[in-house]
């Protein structure tokens, strides 16, 4: 039982491939592992790292572990975290020697890559078993050896950071066939370097980025140039402040394209091997460093994750700072770490020997100083530990491959060499297991499949893109072959038509030369015929001139009847005018009217005496009021403006007017005016009482005479007036009228006038001279109750005036009202319902009792028994009063009473 023992120390490593939570390390060993990875480094990788040459691996065995572990550790990546050197071990098939000299003996070792272990034999009973973070068996191709060992490092190398591909091992293990393998001969084969420059080239941008590099050997202390052999001795310069190192003096090639780096490679191959044939040495003495620098110009987006190598320490403020990330890729194929005393068969002396080694050993010192935490790692001790000081405990992403081969002769070479493995992954006490699975061989069998499958894919591949460029170019050579015939054709084409349009272009010519001619000749005839239309023209000119005078002539003469039109219509318009003129007095006169007649109303409403209660005015309420609202005219001007502005003498004159109904409304307006006293003695001053009575003589119309009554009977209030009337004949036209009209309001007015007459003392004889009397008792035949009460006002006025004058003695004879036969009627009406009428015949009755000669016939006529009742029952007193005392006072009435034993 062996416990492996290994350096923990934080080694420079990539985070990415930190296995520190690997799946598949479910064991306690590995957790010891990760315990001892606690160098924090600020070596980052980058999660935008170039993802598209990831192998999408569908295997089932390590590689697909790792390719998972990959992407997991690249998503939780943080700038700080800590990586170690990633070591992996590759088993070498057995050679043909081997085959032979070991047929009977068993490998000295035996891999378990599933559980990533390696047993290496003590005996054939006991084993040793060590942990590594890949066991890359015998069959592992070399595609999987680089996705497992290299390509986490390239990845980081194109993100920036600085990366180390090592392989360290006996001589004849495989260093150079994993690393510089150049696969010519066979794709498959290619080794690490070939594989990460394609990488690196698929990558980068060749406008923007740049990849260069430098091929040197590092033999006895001394660094040669394999790209420049002449150039030896290169001095390692190291930059105090940032503790960077480069070759300043070492050749670096720009690589533009994966071919040249495969020349350059060769080229330094040829290069080595010269160089120690002059040395007197073998290749495995000296060590190999492939340099490749990647310069890349990387936008404002990824600017974020700049490198910690010190070259671009600024963080970005700017949003897009033109950013450069300098990624080193060094890989080192190690000289042989055989010990070289063991072989000693070279010729060196010890002294040499040393010096051959010295890198060597200086680097296993510095690997175990790391790995045990020491404060002093000796870096300073060789030219190798110089230059790999950022490789190991500096900032660089480190994967190790040790190489190891299978025979049991060589076994204490492997052990040494895992030994280094062990102490680089710095693992301690790695816990030796005992026990065995059962399904390793099954999974050894597998790999071994998966492998072959692998690489049949792989030449596969090639073989299909070389198919595939020989039908390109197949296919562009018939292509334009097809488009050189096409060309041709067109060609031809183009030239039969240019020759078929010439053609058509001279037989156009030709017709058209043939058609002018024809033209000439068909002139000549045309111009005759030409004339002769040219002179029917005018000839049509000429008519129609003609046409057009006499067309003007006729409008002329319309015109002038027209303009007679015009005058005719023009005297019409003054005649209309004029009407309308008149019409416009008429209006005016009606108007005026109006206002009067409501006027008149509005008085008739405020006088309360008996007298005007039946005046002939009263009689005009109602027509007043009709038209009133017949004209709709609530407004009225007053009647004084209405005069001022038509001129009595002017409505005065209408009277007279031809038309009935100017005439209608002149005698309304004057009866209206007449209503007022004010304007009584201004229409008899300006002829209108004797115009009014002209008009109950000239005009048939009831109208007309019941409104000229009507005035008349205002006007014949005034005493002057009612003589006035009676000297231009007025009783006779009035009686003229009573005995013509039919209308009871025209009776009313002819009584009212009548009857004011009566109320006249000095006209007494003269009236009834002329028949007014009589002409008063004979509109009793209408029996409307106003003509009635007119009548019976009458002869009330007639009968106080008769009775004054007996009482004066002017007159002794019998009253006129009893001859002329007004008593029946007296006598008749005197208890009549209505009090307008019952009064006046009271008060008759009365004035007529008072004189002694008519008591006889009143007595006869039956009015003494009315009177009786007067003087009892009338309800107005004064009547009463009056009535008593002519029957007392009369003899006559006394003695009948007596005689008729009427006790008073
Ligand atoms: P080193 O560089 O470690 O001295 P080489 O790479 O020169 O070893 O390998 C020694 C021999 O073994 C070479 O002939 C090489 O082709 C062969 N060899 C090494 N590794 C393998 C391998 N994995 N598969 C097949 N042949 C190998
Ligand atoms: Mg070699």
């Amino acid at each position: 039982m062996a416990t492996s023992s290994g350096g923990g120390s934080g080694s420079g490593g990539g985070g990415t491939y930190s296995y520190r939570n690997g799946a598949t390390h479910s064991h306690k060993s590995s957790s010891k592992l990760d315990t001892h990875t606690h160098k924090p480094l600020s070596l980052n990788s980058s999660s935008n790292s170039s993802s598209k040459n990831h192998v999408k691996s569908k295997s089932l065995g390590p590689s697909s572990t790792t390719q998972r572990r990959n992407s997991t550790t690249s998503k939780d990546h943080h700038p700080s975290v800590p990586g170690r050197v990633r070591v992996a071990v590759r088993l070498r098939p057995r050679n043909a020697e081997e085959s032979v000299a070991d047929a009977d003996f068993a490998d000295c070792v035996e891999l378990q890559p599933e559980l990533k272990r390696l047993k290496l034999r003590k005996n054939n009973w006991d084993a040793d078993t060590y942990a590594f973070d890949e066991v890359l068996t015998e069959f592992a191709s070399q595609k999987r050896v680089y996705e497992v060992v290299a390509r986490p490092v390239v990845e980081s190398v194109l993100d920036g950071y600085n990366g180390t591909i090592m392989a360290y091992g006996q001589t004849g293990t495989g260093k150079t066939y994993t690393l510089g393998r150049l696969g010519e001969e066979d794709t498959a084969a290619r080794g690490i370097m070939v594989r990460s420059m394609e990488d690196i080239l698929a990558d980068v941008s060749l406008e923007t980025d740049s990849v260069s590099v430098s091929y040197l050997q590092l033999y006895m202390e001394s660094i040669q140039d394999l790209l420049d052999p002449a150039n030896d001795n290169i001095t390692i310069v190291e930059d105090p402040r940032t503790g960077d190192v480069s070759l300043p003096g070492a050749s670096l090639v720009e690589i533009r394209d994966q071919q040249s780096f495969v020349e350059l490679l060769r080229l330094g191959e040829v290069h080595r091997f010269a160089a120690n044939t002059k040395l007197n040495t073998e290749s495995s003495r000296s060590h190999a460093i492939l340099m490749v620098h990647v310069r890349r110009s990387i936008k404002g987006r990824d600017a974020g994750h700049s490198s910690e190598n010190g070259n671009h320490p600024h963080s970005v403020k700017s949003l897009k700072p033109p950013v450069v990330r300098k990624g080193k890729l060094v890989v080192v194929d190690l000289a042989g770490s055989e010990r070289i005393d063991k072989s000693g068969s070279e010729g060196h002396t010890l002294e040499e020997a040393k010096s051959i080694n010295l890198s060597l050993s200086a680097l296993g010192k510095c690997i175990n100083a790391l790995a045990e935490n020491s404060a002093h790692v000796p870096f300073r001790d060789s030219k190798l530990t110089r230059l790999l000081r950022d490789s190991f405990g500096g900032t660089a992403r480190t994967s190790l491959v040790i190489t190891i081969g299978p025979s049991p002769k060589h076994r204490g070479e492997t052990a040494s060499t895992i030994m280094f493995g062990q102490r680089a992954m710095k693992v301690e006490n790695m816990v030796k297991l005992k026990e065995e699975f059962d399904y390793k061989s099954l999974a050894r069998k597998l790999d071994v499949e998966l492998d072959k499958l692998i690489m049949e894919h792989e030449r596969q591949q090639k073989a299909f893109e070389d198919e595939i460029e020989r039908m390109a170019t197949e296919a562009q050579h018939r292509l334009s072959e097809a488009e050189r015939n096409y060309i041709d054709l067109l060609e031809k084409e183009k030239s039969k038509y240019e020759k078929d349009y010439m053609d058509s272009i001279r037989k156009l010519e030709d017709q058209l030369a043939m058609n002018q001619r024809k033209n000439e000749d068909s002139h000549i005839k045309s111009r005759a015929e030409k004339e002769t239309l040219l002179r029917k023209a005018a000839e049509g000119e000429v008519n129609h001139l003609k046409i057009q005078v006499s067309e003007l002539k006729m409008s002329e003469a319309s015109r002038k009847s027209e303009i007679l039109k015009v005058h005719k219509m023009l005297e019409e318009e003054v005649h209309q005018k004029e009407k309308l003129e008149r019409e416009i007095a008429i209006l005016q006169s009606q108007l005026l009217q109006l206002s009067l007649e409501s006027d008149q109303t509005r008085h008739q409403f405020e006088r309360d005496g008996l007298e005007k209660d039946v005046s002939s005015v009263d009689s005009l309420t109602s027509q007043v009021k009709h038209q009133q609202q017949a004209s709709g005219n609530g407004e009225k001007p007053s009647i004084a403006k209405l005069f001022e502005q038509v001129g009595l003498q002017k409505i005065l004159s209408l009277l007279e007017a031809e038309d009935a109904d100017v005439r209608i409304h002149a005698v309304k307006v004057v009866a209206n005016l007449a209503a007022e006293e004010a304007n009584q003695g201004k229409i008899v001053e300006a002829g209108g009482l004797t115009s009014l009575l002209r008009l109950l003589q000239s005009s048939q119309d009831e109208t007309i005479h019941r409104v000229a009554a009507g005035a008349i009977a205002n006007l014949a209030m005034n005493e002057t007036n009612q003589e006035l009337i009676m000297s231009q004949g007025g009783i006779s036209l009035l009686s003229m009228t009573a005995a013509s009209a039919e209308d009871p309001q025209t009776l009313r007015m002819v009584a009212g006038a009548i009857a004011n007459l009566c109320g006249n003392d000095k006209l007494q004889s003269k009236l009834r001279g002329e028949g007014g009397i009589k002409a008063l008792l004979g509109m009793v035949r209408c029996r409307h109750p106003d003509v009635h009460a007119q009548v019976a006002r009458g002869i009330a006025n007639f009968a106080k005036c008769e009775s004054r004058a007996s009482s004066l003695g002017t007159k002794s004879a019998r009253s006129f009202l009893i001859e002329d036969g007004a008593l029946a009627w007296i006598v008749q009406n005197a208890n009549n319902e209505a009090s307008s009428i019952r009064r006046h015949i009271e008060l008759a009755l009365c004035h007529l009792a008072q004189h002694e000669t008519n008591a006889r016939d009143m007595i006869n006529g039956g009015a003494l028994w009315e009177l009786v009742r007067i003087s009892r029952d009338c309800s107005r007193e004064d009547i009463k009063t009056l009535a008593h005392r002519t029957l007392v006072s009369s003899p006559t009435f006394q003695a009948e009473m007596r005689r008729m034993r009427i006790s008073y």
